[in-house]
């Protein structure tokens, strides 16, 4: 994955920032946060809501032994309206996809939870709306500390409840004066230290996420890296080809995993005709062309992702042709040396063409316990001395080796 600079960027300045009562990031890194957030707290969310369903629920008993005599009233509005509203809110969380929608539900149904009591209170008497009023302290609490909600959805919840109680208290409750002075300057301070307290639980969240995000990003660096390394390490600068050491690694590991499937490997090497004097006659540069100009030949002559050409030596190349039987591979050796010829690349110092050859040494083995691969070598090395021998601009088949050695 791809992390662009000014996402970095930002993210080390919000976290240079010692103190920042900005409880928000530059769009790019806010959108990442919210994601975090949502993976994070909806679950807790949900959580809370269950929570908070059963201690609402277990209210029900208070409304019993303490106002017997309008308990139907009481018990209408807290399992009628309250309690089905809060179910109400964890089925979003079965059906409702998007995810700030859910933190506005739950900022919603705390806010009518409240309602409910203010409800509740209008039913009851000057003396015991005093007592149940600490229900509403009790919401304004759980939504500021225990909800889950980021600062502007608990602000809005508690702000609106308090709101709503101070209405209700002017207009529909048995409250008196006195008391309505008292309670709402207690409402004000919950919602006063409420409001502190979510900030800084929202700025916690914030930094924790910072800090995960600058290790995921260093991660996604460190990966990245590696793999950059890990294909150098592989990779052939001039040709692209894999280099030698590459080879090796690659085919001791797949001999060993095809040892016993009955698969035939093939090998092709190919070495560049009278290179030393190509490279005399114009110059090391062009050589140099020229050998990159034959890895993107053999590039295309593999065949699958098990086939791999190999940058061997100087100018001498490998093409493994995994599967491949001595019959196909032959043929493709005849194919890849008029594929090199057919490019009529000059080469004035040849002795035997105007334009760059090369000469193939073809030979194919099946793996098995009692041969590796420096035998494939050893006999493609050999057919290939015997190409330059024969005159070079051709291929010699050493065939198959395990054909021989069954006979
Ligand atoms: P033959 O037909 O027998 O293969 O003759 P040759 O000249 O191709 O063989 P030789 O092994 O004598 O020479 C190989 C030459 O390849 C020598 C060297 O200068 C050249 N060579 C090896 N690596 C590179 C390279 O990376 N770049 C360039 N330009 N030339 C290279
Ligand atoms: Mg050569
Ligand atoms: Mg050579």
């Amino acid at each position: 994955m791809h992390i662009d600079d000014t996402l970095k960027q930002d993210v080390i300045n919000e976290l240079e920032k010692r103190v920042s009562f900005r409880l928000k990031f530059p769009d790019e890194l806010e959108k990442e946060f919210l994601d975090y957030y949502f993976v994070k707290m909806l679950p807790y969310i949900k959580f809370s809501l269950r929570f908070g369903l059963i201690i609402y629920f277990l209210f029900g008993l208070l409304d019993y032994l303490l106002y017997p005599n309008v308990v139907q009233l009481l018990w209408a509005i807290r399992y009628g309206v309250g309690s089905l509203f809060i179910v109400w809110a964890l089925t979003q969380f079965e059906w409702v996809e998007s995810d700030s929608a859910l933190e506005f539900v739950q900022a919603f149904n705390l806010f009518v939870v409240g309602l409910s009591i203010i409800a509740m209170l209008s039913y009851l008497t000057f003396d015991e709306t005093q007592k149940y009023y600490a229900g509403v302290m009790i919401v304004t609490f759980y939504i500021y500390v225990a909800s889950g909600l980021r600062l502007k959805y608990s602000m809005a919840a508690g702000l609106m409840l308090a709101l709503s109680y101070i209405i209700a208290a002017f207009t529909v409750l048995d409250t008196g004066n006195t008391y309505i002075t008292n309670n709402v300057f207690f409402l004000a301070s919950a919602n006063v230290i409420g409001i502190l307290s979510s900030a800084l639980s929202e700025r916690a969240l914030r930094r924790d996420f910072l800090m995960s995000y600058f290790f995921y990003i260093q991660s996604i660096e460190v990966e990245k890296l590696n793999d950059q390394l890990m294909e150098l390490s592989r990779t052939d600068e001039l040709t692209h080809l894999a280099n030698r050491r590459y080879f090796h690694e690659m085919a001791e590991r797949s001999w060993s995993e095809m040892v016993g499937t009955d698969t035939p490997i093939s090998l092709l090497m190919i070495d560049i005709d009278y290179f030393k004097l190509y490279n005399d006659m114009l110059g090391h540069q062009a050589g140099d062309r020229c050998l990159s100009m034959m890895g993107e030949i053999l590039k295309g002559f593999e065949r699958n992702r098990l086939d791999l050409a190999v940058r061997y030596g100087g100018e001498e190349f490998l093409l493994i042709l995994s599967g491949a039987t001595n019959d196909e591979a032959l043929e493709i050796a005849t194919r890849l040396k008029d594929r090199v010829f057919g490019m009529k690349i000059p080469h004035p110092g040849s002795g035997i063409a105007d334009f760059v050859t090369v000469s193939i040494g073809v030979a194919t083995l099946v793996p098995s316990d009692t041969n590796d691969i420096s035998d494939l070598i050893k006999a493609a090395d050999e057919a290939l001395y015997r190409a330059k021998a024969a005159g070079r601009n051709c291929v010699v088949n050493a065939g198959d080796l395990s054909a021989v050695s069954e006979l």
